[in-house]
């Protein structure tokens, strides 16, 4: 199998990188068209996504990110959901330019939850995704909020109810940051799509 894909453009692709590194799986950093051609499967990392949509724009990644996710698994957290999504919430305060990669149907509201002052931690139930109901330990940082999921795609994990993570084929999207806990479940379970 071909390494895991690391969006190095932006954000905390370091940690993502140590979570695989745990399970013996290599990462390549993504931060040119061609490098895809030399990665299994593609991580989009949480950060900031005015800065990240703008970079993919610069590096011409717009075109062939939406390729590869055509036929690759793709996981995008946080801010890596935001731009998988379909489209913002008309409702969000100014988006400052966001242009979303529409991969996952749904739509998201940046900044959700509030401001940084109000990340958290949560247990959530992701029996759909981890295939158990142990729940899954996740931090939120000033994390999008799924308002509406499509008919494309399924709610995997969710938090009293309200969707926190939705899948739609090999096509992931997390609110929350996976990598910043020891529990590899999920990094197991994207793997386990590729
Ligand atoms: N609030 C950030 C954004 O809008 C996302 C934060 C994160 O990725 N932890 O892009």
């Amino acid at each position: 199998m071909k390494p895991v894909g690391l969006l190095t453009l932006q954000g905390d692709y370091e940690k993502h990188r140590q979570a695989f590194a745990a399970l013996g799986h290599p990462t390549r950093n993504v931060r040119r068209p061609n490098e895809l051609d030399d990665v299994s499967c593609l991580v989009i990392p949480g950060g900031e996504s005015t800065t990240l949509s703008r970079l993919i724009d610069r590096t011409g990644l717009r075109e062939p990110l939406r390729e590869f996710a055509a036929s690759h698994p793709v996981m995008g957290t946080c801010a890596g959901l935001i731009m998988m999504a379909r489209e913002l919430d008309g409702e969000a305060p100014a988006d400052f330019g966001v242009a979303p990669l529409g991969l996952l149907d749904c739509t998201v509201r940046r900044n959700g939850y509030g401001r940084q002052i109000d990340s958290f931690t949560a247990e959530v139930a992701a029996g759909p995704l981890l295939g158990d109901d142990d729940p899954f330990s996740a931090v939120f940082i000033r994390a999008p909020r799924i308002v509406d999921v499509g008919p494309a795609a399924e709610v995997v994990a969710d938090l009293d109810g309200e969707p926190v993570a939705v899948r739609s084929g090999s096509l992931l999207g997390l609110t929350f940051h996976p990598e910043l806990t020891d529990d590899l479940r999920i990094q197991r379970a994207f793997l386990d799509l590729v």
